[in-house]
């Protein structure tokens, strides 16, 4: 399972989906870039949650919010009293944990808590035991400062979850759409936090991005709306193609759910990092009327819903899946990862490495390729390609033997290869092959748009 992570590392960054940032000045484990496939493969996770949770539905609308809130949202919100994190460190190599996250990781290891806690666990930096000092209590905000100041006037937060942007804005947001609960407000951007323990790969980076919706509904109804969200959000993983035996609900304990937080439950994935076989992709919330109330008290501003018949005035609930791009990207990946057979230029067996990702995910739909490079072929197959590109991503490839052409597509998750070769010339067809039955059909020239529209939905 661990060289599974080290292959997708490594094709991430061969083939231009994600790589350390900065890497030529000794990059950094808290950074990644998203490469040229890496940024279609973003785009098309965000495109289908976007589908699926805002303009799909009549219920939810879209918002793009600031990065950088008014600081009073953030005392308001209690991120500057709450959001932080218990640091220790160990004694022999200086290296800062999250004493919650050795914690966990100890009790997914041995399958009960650690029982002198902190003294129990070996540093995973150096290895030595009992070594971590008395956790200190830390703040996970990312600040800045604004304007030509650099003291406290000018300090600003950059926001570590783009949920309260949408609060702080409800009321516009709701008398603008003409909405009234139970409706939605779905956003999708970066947030920041200042994680003690970046690293497995993009599963926790200080700048990330998410996919985030808060539901407001009448108290009372929010027990039920959590049940539909959290079931709305398992089931749109598992459409995108994550196998049901990866994935699974972490109800989170009473004792240790969030300030604003009455039921938490995690959409958990099995990345098997280290000793811990799953880990959070994402998380579903009910927090209650825990924003609105304390923003309604700090502003003035008044998000209250007055009930027509009853003359029932009321703040509404809310029921928030809070989903990550980024570790959303990779447990596609791991997920669409396999190796399976080919025949290779000779006829015999070979070891295809092949990326089966959803088609709706894939970062190219098609690549066009011409048998060989050639004054005939080369340009009727760059032709095809540039007219398929008015609709989707498509790849035009003519360097090299075929079967290695064919190869890198799979490895990139290409669903369809097109290739353009002798006959075309006489019979104006080509031959579409499809990635996972490496099935081929022969499709009139005139026809390809066609076929690949019909097969390209979503
Ligand atoms: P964790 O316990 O792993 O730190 P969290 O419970 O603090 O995560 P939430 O506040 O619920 O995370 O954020 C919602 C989602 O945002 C997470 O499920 C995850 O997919 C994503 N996310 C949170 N922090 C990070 C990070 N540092 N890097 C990448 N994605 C993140």
């Amino acid at each position: 399972a661990a060289d599974k992570i080290e292959t997708i590392v490594r094709l991430a960054k061969s083939r231009g989906f994600v790589f350390p940032s900065s890497e030529i000045y000794g990059g950094t484990r808290a950074a990644y870039d998203y490469g040229p496939l890496g940024v279609e493969l973003k785009e098309n996770i965000k495109r289908q949650w976007w589908k699926a949770m805002v303009t799909g539905r009549e219920d939810v609308v879209g918002l793009d919010s600031s990065v950088i809130l008014a600081r009073e949202v953030w005392e308001a919100s209690g991120h500057v009293k709450e959001f932080t994190d218990p640091l220790t460190e160990c004694q022999s190599c200086h290296k800062r944990f999250r004493a919650d996250h050795l914690i966990e990781a100890y009790e997914a290891k041995h399958g009960r808590e650690p029982e002198h806690g902190l003294a129990d666990i070996n540093c995973p930096h150096c290895g030595n035991k009992g070594t971590f000092t008395e956790p200190r209590m830390f703040n996970g905000m990312l600040t800045t400062h604004l304007g030509v100041t650099q003291d406290e006037t000018g300090l600003a937060y950059l926001r570590p979850e783009t949920a309260q942007g949408i609060f702080v804005s409800y009321k516009t947001v709701r008398d603008a759409s003409r909405k009234k609960p139970p409706f939605g407000i779905g956003q999708i951007g970066k947030s920041f936090r200042n994680e003690i323990t970046p690293g497995n790969f993009i599963f926790r980076t200080r700048e990330f991005e998410q996919m985030e919706m808060e539901y407001f509904v009448k108290p009372g109804e929010d027990e039920k709306w959590f049940e539909y969200w959290l079931n709305e959000r398992y089931n749109w993983w598992l459409d995108l193609g994550l196998r049901a035996e990866n994935l699974r609900f972490y109800e989170h304990p009473q004792e240790k759910l969030s300030h604003y937080s009455k039921r938490t439950v995690d959409i958990e994935y099995r990345f098997n990092f280290g000793g811990q076989e799953f880990s959070e992709l994402e998380g579903v919330a009910n927090r209650t009327d825990f924003d609105l109330s304390t923003h309604s008290k700090h502003s003035g501003e008044d998000f209250t819903q007055l009930e027509q018949d009853s003359g029932e005035r009321w703040t509404p609930f809310v029921v928030e899946p809070a989903a990550g791009v980024n570790r959303g990207m990779l447990a596609f990946l791991l997920d669409a990862y396999a190796e399976d057979e080919a025949p290779n230029a000779k006829g015999q067996m070979e070891v295809r490495k092949v990326l089966r990702l959803d088609k709706r995910l894939a970062p190219v739909k098609a690549a066009v390729l011409p048998l060989s490079r050639n004054a005939d072929l080369s340009p009727k197959a760059r032709d095809l390609a540039q007219q398929l590109r008015r609709n989707w991503n498509v790849e035009f490839d003519d360097a090299g033997a075929i079967g290695r052409r064919y190869r890198r597509q799979d490895e990139i998750g290409t669903p369809f290869c097109i290739t353009v070769d002798f006959d075309t010339l006489d019979d104006h067809a080509v031959t579409v092959r499809e990635r996972d039955t490496m099935e081929q059909e022969r499709v009139a020239l005139d026809q390809v748009e066609g076929y690949l529209a019909a097969r390209l939905i979503g």
